[in-house]
């Protein structure tokens, strides 16, 4: 059932995208809400704390029929998510939220991610790809392991489709194993504004993107301004 603030959404796929990260393909029962990508849901649990819910990123894009969350298995609450199977349905709220990109504003977009935060960066790159958005995108990565890289195969590919989308993978738990993962860009360390701003095309021009932990978006934002980026080019989504 769908009321005018909730989605009723069935389970048609559940699919691993790292050891502890799992994609769900839901079906939104009766006509699926418009939304932006860059949006989220918040998913309801009955009888499970907070009875508010909490929020999931829209990893799909909007041109798709379904709509896919990406979840991350932490606690209480993305476990018992995540307990779901194929045929179950769960309860959301409808899209919403501040994280998306006015293309025409800037010459060109960055996106600076820590692990699970990639997921409304999915949406929204593969939404721009898709509208053949022909200004450079920079896509800074960072993850503890390559095997904790989410959407490794699908970033790789869209970058080996679009010219004007780079992506700087780092890997800051794991040995150096080589120069390039794919053809693209690594580096065995933590993500620097340094490496950013001295990677990013037009520089001063282009509009940035954070997101992951409070704590990952909180140190990028500082460190991105001290770097002398304008905080009106700095967009921001933390996880917590
Ligand atoms: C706008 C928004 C969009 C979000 N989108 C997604 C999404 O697409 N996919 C997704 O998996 N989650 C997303 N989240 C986070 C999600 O809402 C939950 O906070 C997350 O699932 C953890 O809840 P939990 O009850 O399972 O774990 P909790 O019990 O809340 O947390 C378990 C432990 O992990 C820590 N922790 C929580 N989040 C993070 C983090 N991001 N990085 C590092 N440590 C953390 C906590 O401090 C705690 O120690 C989003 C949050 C917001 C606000």
């Amino acid at each position: 059932m769908q009321s005018n603030s909730t989605l009723s959404c069935t389970i048609l796929e559940k699919r691993n995208e790292t050891p502890n990260v799992f994609s769900l393909v839901l079906r939104v029962e009766g006509e699926r809400p418009p939304f932006l990508a860059g949006q989220y849901l918040t998913v309801r649990l009955p009888h499970f704390e907070p009875v508010e819910g909490k929020s999931y990123s829209i990893a799909s894009t909007p041109r798709e029929k379904n709509i896919t969350l990406t979840i991350k298995e932490m606690g209480g609450f993305s476990r018992a998510i995540l307990a779901h199977e194929v045929g179950d349905t769960i309860t959301t709220s409808l899209p919403y939220g501040f994280f998306y990109p006015e293309p025409d504003e800037s010459s060109g977009l960055a996106f600076v991610i820590g692990g699970i935060g990639i997921t409304p960066c999915m949406s929204i790159i593969g939404d721009l790809l898709e509208h053949d958005y022909q200004k450079p995108i920079t896509l800074f990565y960072s993850n503890r392991t390559q095997a904790d890289i989410v959407f490794k195969n699908a970033l790789d590919t869209l970058a080996q489709k679009h010219s004007n989308f780079k992506i700087h993978y780092f890997i800051t738990r794991e040995p150096i194993q080589g120069r390039a993962l794919n053809g693209q860009s690594v580096t065995y360390d933590r993500m620097t504004a340094d490496f950013i701003t001295a990677n990013t095309p037009n520089l001063h021009e282009t509009d940035f993107f954070l997101c992951g932990s409070i704590d990952f978006t909180k140190d990028m934002w500082k460190s991105l301004k001290t770097e002398g980026i304008e905080h009106t080019r700095l967009f921001t989504e933390g996880f917590f």
